[in-house]
């Protein structure tokens, strides 16, 4: 089948299309208006995603070659994510299904972020474990196949996304902090200051503690020195980065201790991290796991990832009607 994807869940407005089984491209225009805010602003990011819906669709057409009257189906979003920014991507997808008279699929998010693993090799086997890092979710997942996921452990209050970026905000730097944490954290020292891990029952996370430690150790340390941010800026931002990494892996160990699993993804926005990723490759070393990294343009949010979630619904006919309606909350 060939089908054509479209993501428009927070900041990002994308489109893909899928010609069976192969993603022919990944067309995503990001949004730049919320830079000066400090975080994704929801009326403004609808009103982006109106304006470049129908020239991504285009272009990811035009690119992959592929006429409207060849699609098989067309596909969105349902959620988790922003209602207002979703509903321009269900809104247009029904329209176009309805008027192509073809089949709707739903996707859920963070699915698809999990399923990005299956665009391209190597793909992990079933069962794996998919560790799912991004800005609203930070999830250990017992994936059993393609459209059979369960949640074993999830943060109990921020995701780890959220808390790279405002941490990142803490330190005056642009929105998303999270890859300028990433960038600075390289050229630093990580035993250079010490943030202690909030400790958690289980296989669930906690990441507010960290950050409001942070905002303090912050605030303590320019009072001693002004200066202090600007004079230490990759020491700081390593340290941090390290602290978050332990807190993540600390869990994922556990979880696969627990089920035995050694087949370990990563997915979401911070599986683009270096830091994250050389560790989980040491990891690998360590425990004999086959770790999966997914390429950087399916880490944060893009259409491929929708686009081969439909593939598979599409090949065992789920289907969605046209009176489906976006979901803010929406649980794998
Ligand atoms: P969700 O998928 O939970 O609905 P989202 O779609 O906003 O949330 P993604 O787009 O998957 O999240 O990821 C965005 C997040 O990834 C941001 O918090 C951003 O700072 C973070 N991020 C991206 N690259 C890096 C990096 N190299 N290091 C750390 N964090 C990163
Ligand atoms: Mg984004
Ligand atoms: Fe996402």
């Amino acid at each position: 089948p060939t089908i054509l994807a479209i993501e428009s869940s927070c900041d990002e407005t994308s489109a893909a299309i899928i010609k069976n089984g192969k993603v022919l491209n990944n067309i995503i225009a990001t949004q730049s208006v919320h830079e000066k805010y400090g975080g994704v602003v929801p009326e403004l990011a609808s009103r982006a995603h109106q304006q470049n819906v129908v020239p991504v669709i285009a272009e990811a057409l035009n690119t992959a070659g592929v006429k409207k009257t060849e699609l098989d189906a067309i596909a969105f979003t349902r959620g988790p994510g922003l209602l207002g920014a979703l509903l321009v991507g269900t809104s247009f997808a029904k329209s176009m299904a309805m008027s192509l008279d073809i089949p709707l699929i739903e996707v859920n998010h963070m699915q698809a972020h999990i399923l990005a693993h299956f665009i391209d090799d190597p793909k992990p086997s079933f069962p794996f474990l998919c560790l799912t890092v991004s800005g609203g979710h930070t999830q250990l997942v017992v994936v059993k196949d393609y459209l059979d996921m369960e949640v074993i452990g999830e943060t109990q209050d921020d995701a780890v996304g959220e808390a790279f970026d405002k941490s990142a905000k803490l330190l005056e730097l642009p929105y998303p902090g999270g890859p300028l944490i990433d960038k600075y954290a390289a050229e630093g020292n990580a035993d250079a200051y010490d943030f202690p891990d909030t400790e958690m029952p289980g296989l669930n996370y906690s990441f507010s503690g960290i950050k409001t430690a942070f905002m303090y150790f912050l605030r303590d340390q320019k009072k001693k020195n002004p200066d202090f941010v600007q004079e230490n800026m990759n020491d700081i931002c390593a340290s941090l980065q390290k602290a978050l990494i332990r807190m993540l892996m600390q869990k994922l160990k556990r979880a696969s201790n627990e089920t035995g699993i050694r087949e370990i993804a990563i997915a979401g926005g911070v599986s683009a991290n270096t830091g994250l990723r050389q560790e989980l490759d040491r990891l690998a070393g360590e425990k004999g796991w086959n770790v999966y990294v997914p390429d950087f343009q399916y880490c944060t949010d893009n259409a491929g990832m929708i686009a081969i979630a439909a593939h598979f619904k599409y090949l065992q006919g789920k289907f969605s009607k046209l009176d489906v309606s976006p979901m803010a909350r929406m649980k794998i």
